[in-house]
């Protein structure tokens, strides 16, 4: 039964890594059919196996031989044991279903972010309706989820202060986040992700200390609200 929890995991995250390849350039990632990046080969579907394939082909295009990102290997990977997790860890199809989305949508939007620094609108009204979803299926108490808003309160009037500590898509991402989980996890979240946030910051500064940096937030958000679901 895991098996298949983790086979369509792989898969899913498979669909997902081309949406955050596609979807800042706005390329049709549900009709068109999947192609290299590197020759425009049309690919078969014993390309397509997640995982699999990538193992089979030693990480390079079947046709012109080109490398391909060790990400897509990475990101079914994760896919697959993340479904699980959320199975294991909800026992109960409909959190399962909606913890895995929403962890998948905040994978997308760390991956565009880290390339793009942008958090598109359409994935943060996606976000915004997961985390309704889940807090209508785990039964949660709407008074106690609203009071967690004011965390990206207090993060926007920090903003007034320090106009670019926080960007206006972090902060419409966090509103949604900070809902489902509640005060006391959103708080975690916050904490683990600026950790982790500050960690990074040291790593990039240390490496390069000439230039401006601006870093992502998402990817630290992500890992952050991991950490908060399954293991605080
Ligand atoms: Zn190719």
């Amino acid at each position: 039964m895991l098996l298949i929890y983790f086979i369509f995991g792989t898969i899913f995250a498979s669909f997902s890594y081309v949406v955050a390849l596609r979807l800042p350039l706005k390329q049709d990632f549900v009709k068109s059919r999947s192609q290299c990046d590197y020759c425009y080969h049309s690919l078969n579907w014993y390309d397509l196996v997640p995982i699999i394939s990538y193992l089979m082909l030693r990480g390079k295009c079947r046709y012109c031989h080109h490398e391909i990102s060790i990400t897509h290997f990475l990101m079914e990977l994760f896919g697959g044991l993340c479904l699980v997790t959320c199975h294991l860890y909800a026992r109960n199809g409909l959190v399962t279903l909606g913890l895995f989305a929403l962890i998948t949508t905040m994978m997308i939007i760390a991956l565009i972010d880290q390339d793009y620094m942008l958090i598109p609108d359409s994935l943060i009204i996606v976000t915004t309706l997961l985390c309704l979803y889940l807090f209508v299926v785990e039964r949660k108490n709407v008074v106690e989820q609203l009071n967690a808003l004011l965390i990206p309160l207090m993060l926007y009037l920090m903003t007034l202060i320090h106009p670019n500590s926080f960007g206006e898509g972090d902060l419409m991402l966090l509103c949604p986040l900070c809902f489902y989980l509640g005060f006391k996890d959103s708080f975690n979240l916050l904490l683990l992700s600026s950790i982790l946030g500050c960690l990074a910051g040291i790593k990039i500064l240390y490496e390069d200390l000439n230039h401006d940096h601006h870093l992502p937030f998402v990817p630290m958000l992500t890992i952050g609200l991991i950490l908060t679901i399954f293991v605080l």
